[in-house]
């Protein structure tokens, strides 16, 4: 039987106290509401536990009435994950659990609770003298749990990984209210499955994550950074090898950005001044990490060796703080400048690091082919080979004109592409409901069939996010 909201909303004030549940849908706006506002449905309650006890007691009730939990960090999630389907779900808020129990720099280990918000996650560990070093331009909302179940990626994936590979434990709630105790801190443990591995990146579809034990690093002294000119992708893909080759894991961050970037940006205002040393089709926001006692300026000779080789035609080196903080604004913001130009394709796609300037020229071609006119926007993570290909509309087109014509075929060609040259259709924000259709169309099916098999053994009634990323659960 199909509980009422009413009947849910007084279930959930008897387990989790009044005040952390709330009923009324004129107040649950910043809970359905995602950043994209692509998808929007009611919810049954919100409900907000303040212990892990009673995130237990709401997951052993919800598995007792069949109803759908999805848990929600800081609703910064970028493919509807964390919002309703049906309407009948209750969104579990992981806000209140937000402390840092402990933080050990000898050890290089730092445990927070899933509603730690990331930029809070980070000042901890500087106030220790250490880095968490997932860094998104969502870390002032994000939150622990979030990050981990969305497996996030960020600017730093190239020296330090992404939530997946930041993550030595997970403590989380399964869907009967069990709690699987798997903080800890070993480099080596072989005994048997990686439990977390499954947790982290599963998007709330096979437990709740409450707290997790997560690797910190020394807090490098500083940093040298420079936006470089590049003539093309294929130039960009050299002078990545050549700074991996000098810098090693000190290179911290390899991101390409197109021109059209910053003509958007200074048309729109939202740099105070040009960060770049010139006009050119390509920039690459290059990042070095100087630890104590080291020299610095290999950011600068390694300018100069890619200069003598004729890869990079110009450069400037950030000479302050401000400088620095500019250049990455001008990189953070190219997702949002977008939106001043009209209706935009989003394809947030990656491809082995070598086949990124294939994947430029042969998108490139296939949408301008399809939509004369179309304004090419790609940029990210080269050093992880992760793309954020997005297309702004034709100058002057009527945006929900483009999108209503467009929008699929766009997606099919660039999804094409990237499926030839061997790449992944979701390389950070996961499956939610936007791409559970495509997931199911280009995951290899036995690949698909362990993930359905693990989905029924943790989460047999499907209460777990339903219809998120695996549709057609029992
Ligand atoms: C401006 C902006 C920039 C971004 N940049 C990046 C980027 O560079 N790289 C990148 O990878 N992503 C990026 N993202 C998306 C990114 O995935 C999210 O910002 C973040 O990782 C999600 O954290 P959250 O707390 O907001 O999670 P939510 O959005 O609340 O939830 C995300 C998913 O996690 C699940 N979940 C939340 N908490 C828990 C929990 N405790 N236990 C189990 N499941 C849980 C939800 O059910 C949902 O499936 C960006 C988003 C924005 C808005």
């Amino acid at each position: 039987m199909t509980l009422t909201a009413a009947q849910t909303v007084a279930a959930l004030a008897t387990i989790a106290g009044s005040d952390n549940v709330v009923g009324d849908p004129a107040k649950m706006g910043a809970w359905l509401y995602e950043p994209r506002k692509r998808f929007h449905q009611s919810a049954a309650a919100v409900v907000t536990p303040p212990t892990v006890e009673a995130v237990q007691a709401v997951l052993r009730w919800a598995n007792e009435n069949g109803t759908g939990i999805i848990a929600q960090g800081g609703n910064t999630g970028l493919v509807g994950a964390q919002v309703p389907l049906s309407g009948n779900e209750v969104i579990l808020s992981l806000a209140r659990l937000d402390r840092i129990r402990s933080i050990d720099t000898a050890a290089g280990v730092m445990t927070a609770e899933a509603g730690v918000i990331l930029e809070n996650a980070h000042k901890a560990a500087e106030a220790e003298g250490s880095m968490f070093p997932l860094w998104l331009a969502s870390q002032g909302s994000a939150r622990i749990g979030g990050v981990l179940s969305s497996n996030a990626g960020g600017v730093n994936v190239l020296a330090y990984g992404n939530a997946r590979e930041l993550t030595m434990g997970v403590e989380a709630v399964l869907a009967d209210g069990r709690l699987y105790r798997g903080l800890n801190a070993l480099k080596k443990d072989n005994t048997g499955y990686d439990l977390k591995d499954l947790l982290v990146g599963a998007e709330g579809t096979l437990g709740i994550i409450t707290a997790a034990s997560l690797k910190i690093y020394p807090l490098p002294e500083d940093y040298e950074t420079a936006l470089v000119n590049i003539a093309s992708p294929e130039a960009a893909l050299e002078l990545f090898q050549l700074m991996r080759q000098r810098a090693g894991a000190r290179l911290n961050a390899f991101e390409l950005i197109p021109w059209i970037g910053l003509d958007i940006q200074m048309r729109h205002g939202m740099l105070d001044r040009d960060p770049t040393a010139s006009a050119s089709p390509w920039y690459a926001l290059i990042e070095l990490s100087r630890m104590a006692g080291t020299a610095p300026g290999a950011l600068q000779s390694s300018l100069e060796a890619a200069f003598d080789a004729a890869l990079i035609s110009d450069a400037t080196i950030a000479e302050s703080l401000a400088d620095r903080t500019r250049m990455w604004a001008f990189r953070e913001q190219m997702s949002e400048c977008q939106s001043r130009e009209g209706a935009s394709i989003k394809h947030d796609v990656s491809v082995p690091i070598a086949a990124v300037p294939a994947l430029i020229g042969q998108g490139v071609t296939a949408a301008e082919t399809l939509v004369p006119g179309i304004r090419p926007v790609p940029f990210g993570h080269m050093g992880d080979g992760n793309i954020h290909f997005n297309f702004s509309m034709p100058v002057g087109a009527d945006p929900k004109a483009f999108m209503a014509e467009f929008d699929e075929a766009v997606h099919a060609v660039i999804y094409d592409v990237v499926l030839k040259l061997g790449g992944s259709v979701s390389a950070e924000h996961g499956i939610g409901q936007l791409k559970v259709d495509l997931l199911r169309q280009v995951k290899d099916p036995v690949a698909l069939d362990m993930m359905r098999a693990i989905k029924t053994a943790l989460d047999p009634k499907g209460i777990l996010n339903p219809g998120k990323m695996l549709r057609s659960v029992p």
